[in-house]
């Protein structure tokens, strides 16, 4: 893999930045924001971009993959999260920034989130635009993620998402915009705290259990199982079900509508599921809010909490590598 090496000041911190790809790598028409191609700019003209980054951190860039994130894999998690394990072993690396697509950031945070054993600042970063569009915003947010990572006070408190002058928990990040830059959030929780000048000022923090707090850990996971999501409407065919479990799947989030409701023929189908080893999660397709204990739902179900559904099935995915008993893994979804 290219190694760039950008050193300046012998006493900054030393940050190892992973590319994967996303728009933030993409080139396009001049000037436009939309029509084109993510992953294509390499790691060296990525750092090259961010004007000021030299009296920051001395930078150590690693190309893990150059994609679009819709086609980020398991596969991709598992190696990035070796990797950073790895580096962060090492005395002389003091943080990690991962660039990323934006679409899928937020399930390549929580898996990192839930897996990485370190507590040295691991941040995730993108942007909206090409670098080839009128005021790209990758320069800034990739200085403000490296000036995160840098700081002291990042240490221990998760992976995290620097974007748009915010920090975001990598737990409780959602992309929220399909094209505006100030395209993250928590929802319900705000977020972790601002970065001004690349200087982090930290106000929140969630209480859920991750990094050197869980008991996952990418060097013992070989690959995840499949976890498909069934999205309730109105008079939808609840064979939709049987499909996921007949072709393979080894457990299932159901995207409920409310507090993760859905109909009674769903309710009859997915009963029939109980006691079969194939855990089913109840989510909500409503965005905001907490799946509780409703004695409607009939089977074996797990409560997805106030995960969304993308997020549920990242915590079902690593769960299913150590248990299929339902009570086990809704304690994962109680903790993390
Ligand atoms: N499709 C792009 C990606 O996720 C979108 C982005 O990065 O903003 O890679």
């Amino acid at each position: 893999m290219p190694n760039a090496d950008v050193d300046s000041h012998a006493a900054l911190p030393t940050i190892a930045v992973l590319a994967t790809g996303g728009t933030i790598a993409g080139s396009g028409s001049q000037g436009r924001a939309t029509n084109y191609r993510p992953g294509q700019i390499g790691i060296e003209d990525l750092v090259g971009c961010v004007p000021g980054i030299d009296a920051v951190a001395h930078v150590k860039g690693m190309q893990i993959c150059n994609v679009n994130s819709d086609d980020i894999t398991g596969a991709h998690w598992i190696a990035l999260a070796r990797t950073i394990d790895e580096l962060a072993a090492r005395t002389d690396i003091d943080g990690f920034v991962v660039t990323h697509g934006t679409d899928t950031m937020d399930e390549t945070a929580y898996f990192l989130n839930l897996t990485v054993k370190t507590d040295k600042p691991v941040v995730l970063t993108g942007s909206m635009r090409p670098a080839t569009a009128t005021s790209a915003d990758g320069p800034m947010n990739l200085f403000q993620a490296l000036s995160l990572a840098a700081s002291p006070d990042a240490r221990g408190r998760g992976v995290m998402v620097a974007f748009s002058d915010a920090i975001f928990g990598g737990r409780d990040v959602r992309k929220v915009s399909t094209f505006q830059t100030d395209a993250f959030s928590e929802n319900d929780f705000g977020c972790m705290g601002y970065l001004i000048d690349g200087q982090p000022y930290f106000f929140n923090g969630s209480t859920k259990l991750h990094t050197l707090g869980t008991e996952f850990n990418a060097s013992e996971i070989d690959g995840l199982p499949r976890v498909d999501a069934v999205y309730f409407t109105v008079d939808a065919d609840p064979g939709v079900i049987d499909y996921c479990v007949e072709s393979g799947a080894r457990g299932i989030i159901v995207v409920g509508a409310g507090s993760g409701g859905y109909s009674t023929p769903w309710n009859d189908r997915i009963s029939a599921f109980a006691g079969r080893g194939i855990p089913i999660v109840r989510c909500s397709r409503v965005g905001a809010g907490l799946i509780t204990h409703d004695d409607f739902y009939r089977g074996d179900l797990v409560r997805g909490c106030d995960l969304p559904p993308q997020k549920a099935a990242v915590l079902l995915r690593l769960a299913l590598t150590k248990t299929s008993d339902t009570t086990l893994i809704q304690r994962m979804f109680d903790v993390y």
